[in-house]
């Protein structure tokens, strides 16, 4: 017997934790540079421990400075140990400590006893020493009770935030406090040296559970991922020292994986790590879902982000083929624009957002502006939101021209938006914000029971007008028993179902999901028309347009504007009319501003007009009196 077997074990032990941990790149935040605590104090105390029952064994080297030395390190090390691994636990569950004074007690205390007991303890051990004091003087008992103290604070701990780990963390909390304590009565009932070997066993559970490198890891780009994205953008936040984001953007994945195959896809993804490291050294790279990435560093120059983009997007050679990477990036950089986490977040995924969409630059860098905007929007979604509760949407109605007869026979009922603060807000951006957040469903069915209202309390089939046309969202249609509420809707109104026309945009009339197709084909049957709007914004689709068998197909005003100075634009539109017909669709134009536009249109075949040359969108009251006005007055 050597009396130090365990403790060569658990060098073992830490040695192969060492190695795992040196083969793999670990972020640089709290809770593991706690980890790597543990296991330099594990380490040492089993190393200071083998060294001091050597030297004790040699009469010689007993009592020299070396012995005193490696029985300081020995009996602080390991008393530290406990008093780490509480701070770990609690960094393991948050990213900013609060350091209130209960937490300042807890993580400070312990380990300032620890220190003051350690050299009376070394002083009794060799000094004082007898057979009977080597486990018993009293130094040894309050260690035990700090131990003991750190021990089931972590217990205790863990548990109160069992939301947080999670049952298996718990668990292997609880199984390794109570073998801790088992190993320590072992210790002290059969005088083995067992300590320093559980707690290198407990490393190991805490490796496999709370120190898991999979948790924050992206296996397939080989790079962080959002989890650890998270933590540390968090943890340097925290720390309030200075650094940047760069977010990353492939946005021709799906072109790759098409045209090179998934093979190839894969291997661009693991490129990018690999660059970013060698064009940003020091930095972290995470991959945060699909094909958007991100890079944090403590220094990054616009210049770096042009490197960056420039290389991925030239040099990803893959089997000696030049890959063609479309890169977009946007920079945020802290504390020069962001300043906290909510602002993070929201800058993180608008600027991701924005580059992505960005048309003119590959490259937006954050600012205060884009913050501005962040806010605005922010405020948006809660105007929307008080919007829906207190009903107080208007609907604005926009006169559309029969060019044929010159009468006002149809309107586009439009959302109109007045927020107490912030005043009108442009459909555009309310109707995106409220698709978003699913508000749609009820503002659409705010803007159906108010047009209702006003087709009944004005009977304007008496004053010419045929049909009202109004806009659904995809959101709306994509939700299940859409059509038979809308349906429900009108007939608490008893409306004749002529009087209502929908609008679909193009990008929707393109969609094969089945709750879309029952709803649409469920109003088709009860009798409400619909039009294509925005033609001529996306995709095209004709044979979709054919067998979806639209009744009217609005040319976007786009369209209509290109229309007036290109010629090819006018064979294009010209083209699209004479199909439309064809397919007996009517074909109505928006946006029409000009008398040159709207005689162009005329000679070209469009038989409806709706645009600011004949009426801007109007309140109730204001498109009442332009029907009683106007009626038979207009002509081309
Ligand atoms: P949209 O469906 O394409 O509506 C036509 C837009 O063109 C309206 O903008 C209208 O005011 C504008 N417009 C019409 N004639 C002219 C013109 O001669 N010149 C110019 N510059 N613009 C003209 P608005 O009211 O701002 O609405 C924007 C978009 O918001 C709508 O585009 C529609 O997509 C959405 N939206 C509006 N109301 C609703 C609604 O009740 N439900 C849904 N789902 N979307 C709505
Ligand atoms: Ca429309
Ligand atoms: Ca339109």
């Amino acid at each position: 017997m050597l009396g130090f077997e365990f403790d060569i074990a658990a060098i073992f032990v830490c040695f192969s934790l060492w190695i795992i941990l040196f083969s793999s790149r670990i972020l640089p935040i709290k809770q593991n540079l706690l980890y790597r605590w543990m296991l330099i104090l594990t380490t040492v105390s089993s190393a200071s421990a083998i060294g001091s029952h050597f030297l004790y064994r040699m009469p010689s080297m007993n009592h020299g400075i070396l012995f005193i030395i490696l029985c300081f390190l020995n009996y602080a090390a390991f008393n530290l140990i406990t008093c780490v691994y509480v701070k770990f636990i609690v960094a393991s569950a948050k990213s900013k400590m609060d350091r209130n004074l209960i937490e300042k007690v807890i993580f400070t205390v312990p380990g300032v006893i620890v220190l003051i007991c350690v050299p009376f303890l070394v002083y009794f051990k060799v000094w004082v020493f007898t057979a009977e004091t080597l486990h018993d003087v009293l130094w040894d008992y309050i260690l035990y009770v700090v131990a003991v103290f750190n021990m089931l604070f972590g217990l205790f701990y863990t548990i109160s935030k069992h939301d947080f780990f999670g049952r298996r963390i718990v668990t292997v909390v609880c199984v390794y406090t109570v073998v801790i304590f088992m190993i320590v009565a072992v210790n002290l009932i059969m005088k083995l040296m067992l300590l320093n070997f559980g707690v290198s066993l407990g490393l190991i559970f805490i490796f496999m559970t709370l120190q898991d490198p999979n948790v924050m890891r992206d296996t397939r780009s080989n790079s962080f991922n959002s989890k650890g994205f998270d933590l540390i953008s968090k943890e340097w936040l925290s720390t309030k020292k200075s650094f940047g984001i760069i977010g990353v953007h492939i946005k021709n994945m799906s072109f790759i994986n098409d045209k090179y195959g998934i093979e190839i896809g894969n291997k661009v993804v693991e490129q990018i790590a690999p660059l970013s490291r060698i064009i940003i050294p020091n930095s972290y790279i995470f991959h945060l879902r699909g094909t958007s990435f991100a890079v944090i560093a403590e220094k990054i120059s616009e210049g770096k982000v042009r490197d960056f983009v420039d290389t991925l997007s030239n040099k990803v050679k893959i089997r000696g083929m030049n890959i063609p990477i479309d890169v977009v990036a946007c920079l945020m950089e802290y504390p020069k624009v962001f300043h906290d986490e909510k602002q993070l977040t929201d800058l993180v995924e608008f600027m991701m957002d924005g580059a992505y969409h960005a048309q003119k630059s590959r490259i937006i860098f954050a600012t205060q502006e884009h913050l501005k905007k962040i806010q605005y929007d922010n405020d948006v979604l809660v105007a929307v939101k008080q919007a829906v509760q207190d009903s107080s949407y208007q609907v604005f109605y926009q006169p559309i021209m029969n060019v044929q007869t010159g009468e006002f026979e149809t309107a586009e009922a439009l959302a109109r938006l007045i927020a107490p603060d912030l005043g009108f807000i442009p459909p555009d951006v309310f109707i995106q914000k409220a698709e978003r957040s699913g508000d749609i469903v009820r503002i659409g069915e705010i803007i159906l029971e108010k047009v209702c209202k006003m087709i009944c309390s004005n009977k304007i089939e008496n004053l010419g007008v045929k049909n009202v046309k109004i806009n659904l969202s995809v959101i709306q249609c994509l939700q299940r028993g859409m059509a038979d509420r809308v349906i429900r809707i009108i007939d608490a109104h008893e409306i004749d179902h002529e009087l209502i026309n929908f609008e679909i945009t193009e990008s929707i009339a393109d969609n094969s999901d089945s709750i879309f197709i029952e709803n649409v084909s469920k109003l088709k049957d009860a009798g409400f028309k619909f039009a294509l709007d925005d033609y001529g914004t996306g995709y095209s689709n004709m044979t979709r347009m054919i067998s979806f068998h639209f009744d009217v197909l609005k040319l976007d005003k786009s369209i209509v504007w290109m229309a007036e100075n290109n010629s090819d634009a006018l064979i294009s539109m010209k083209g699209t009319v004479d199909i439309a017909d064809r397919l007996k669709m009517a074909v109505l134009a928006e946006g029409v501003e000009t008398e040159a536009q709207a005689k162009i249109l005329k000679e070209s075949g469009v038989k409806f007009f709706q645009g600011f040359l004949y009426s801007k969108p109007l309140s109730e009251y204001d498109f009442i009196e332009f029907l009683k006005n106007k009626r038979n007055v207009m002509t081309v």
